[in-house]
């Protein structure tokens, strides 16, 4: 109590404080009210530098340390904040390896509106995202990419607090997201990695400032546990691409592993794999080379291979579609990310509690968007599902989402800054 007293009172706890309450928490000593209690406190107070570096030191020791050495290549992950259509990963990491660096990549389930790179693999026949350590590190070494669910002993005290700040309202702190997302990515073992910080209404970051300062405040923790970290930020206003839930985004990665892809997907997927390759040292050719020449397809299709999937199944089609029209003639000015994301979920290509089954075919395809014209009565959405129970609710979502005026918006750039130690 002492602990929430002082954080709750505007206080900065000390080294021991912070080692006693994350280990008191892990083994079941500190208690979910107490635990949560804290946690609102910090949301509400903050945290020093000094108490963020200690509390992620602390749920990193909560667990086990991987040891990468020995892989062969030089490596790099690459982690995402979580967005609308945020399906990068998929193109990205056999698009890495192609270019000579191994991608250890650990990621998560989708939870709310955003989705999780591990739902959208799964879509995939056959694919097995539960990989043993033996599995992960022989892939790394031979394919070059892995992506798989990290082990429920790294970062353990970040399991649980996660799933408990999850339900407690506690989940948009700079210093608790910052925490959890770098005590995995440093107890992984990664030596280098790349942030995608995403801003904008899709995103948990909504504003410049705060997604700035969240980049910040990481690349600081990278840089303190000696992982060479860079940040991007990217903008999340409107959706990535044209496809938004787990086998439509694998389709439309496969898209731009042949060469093709919406712009904006590709644009991100090639910037994202030349600061990787900048960050590893490695004086590559440009991967858009890789795209081109299907270097980056071979990848995937070992990758996909090596975890059990068939790269050549058909995806899963939902039984059920429904359009949204535009009301008017004139270009799309505005088409919100966060209600598209929403409108996915409740077809059911998202989650409401960890345990919950997703569904693989469910989401929305974005058939014009933002800068494109339209007249009267053309499908500017497609809602996929196979519950059309569940349509009435996403139509609710998507109510005021696609805005239509007369001129097109000024196009607003992808990569809206990036920060990286040396500069910060
Ligand atoms: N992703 C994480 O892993 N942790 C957070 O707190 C937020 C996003």
């Amino acid at each position: 109590m002492d602990v929430i007293r002082t954080k709750r009172d505007g206080g900065e706890l000390t080294d021991a404080e912070i080692d006693w309450v994350i280990d008191g928490y892990t083994r079941g000593v500190v208690a979910d009210e107490q635990m949560s209690a804290l946690a609102m406190a910090v949301l509400l107070r903050g945290m020093t530098g000094p108490e963020i570096a200690r509390w992620t030191a602390a749920m990193i020791n909560s667990g086990e340390r991987l040891d990468l050495s020995g892989i062969g290549r030089p490596l790099v992950d690459k982690h995402s904040t979580g967005g609308v259509g945020d399906k990068i990963t998929l193109p990205l990491a056999p698009l890495a390896a192609a270019c000579g660096l191994g991608v250890p990549q650990l990621s998560g389930r989708g939870l709310g509106h955003s989705g999780g790179t591990l739902d959208k693999l799964e879509a995939i026949p056959g694919l097995r995202t539960g990989l043993s350590s033996d599995e992960f590190l022989t892939q790394l070494r031979e394919v070059g990419a892995v992506v798989c669910a990290a082990s429920e002993s790294l970062a353990p005290a970040d399991r649980k607090l996660y799933a408990l700040r999850d339900v407690t309202g506690t989940v948009e702190s700079i210093p608790l997201i910052a925490s959890s997302i770098m005590s995995k990515k440093i107890a992984e073992g990664t030596p280098a990695l790349l942030l995608d910080v995403k801003v904008g209404t899709g995103a948990f970051m909504k504003h410049l400032d705060a997604a700035r300062e969240l980049a910040r405040t990481m690349v600081e923790l990278g840089a303190a546990h000696r992982v060479r970290t860079t940040a991007l930020l990217t903008d999340m206003n409107t959706p990535l691409g044209r496809a938004v839930g787990n086998a439509l985004e694998v389709a439309e990665s496969v898209e731009v592993l042949a060469g093709g892809g919406p712009s904006d997907v590709v644009e991100l997927t090639v910037r994202l794999a030349r600061e990787m390759l900048t960050l590893a040292g490695l004086d590559a050719p440009d991967p858009v080379e890789a795209l081109r020449d299907g270097r980056a397809m071979d990848v995937w299709r070992r990758m996909v291979r090596a975890q059990g999937g068939d790269p050549d199944a058909p995806l899963p089609v939902a039984a059920e579609t429904e359009l949204v029209r535009a009301g008017r003639d004139g270009v799309v000015t505005r088409l919100d990310a966060y209600p598209v994301g929403v409108a996915a979920w409740r077809l059911g290509a998202g989650r409401a509690r960890k345990e919950d089954p997703v569904s693989a075919s469910a989401g929305v395809l974005v058939l014009r968007g933002e800068g494109e014209p339209v007249r009267a009565g053309d499908p500017v959405l497609e809602l996929r599902t196979d519950d059309p129970a569940t349509i009435p609710s996403a139509l609710r979502a998507l109510d005021g989402a696609v805005e239509i005026g007369d001129a097109a918006p000024d196009p607003r750039p992808l990569v809206i800054d990036s920060v990286s130690f040396v500069d910060g």
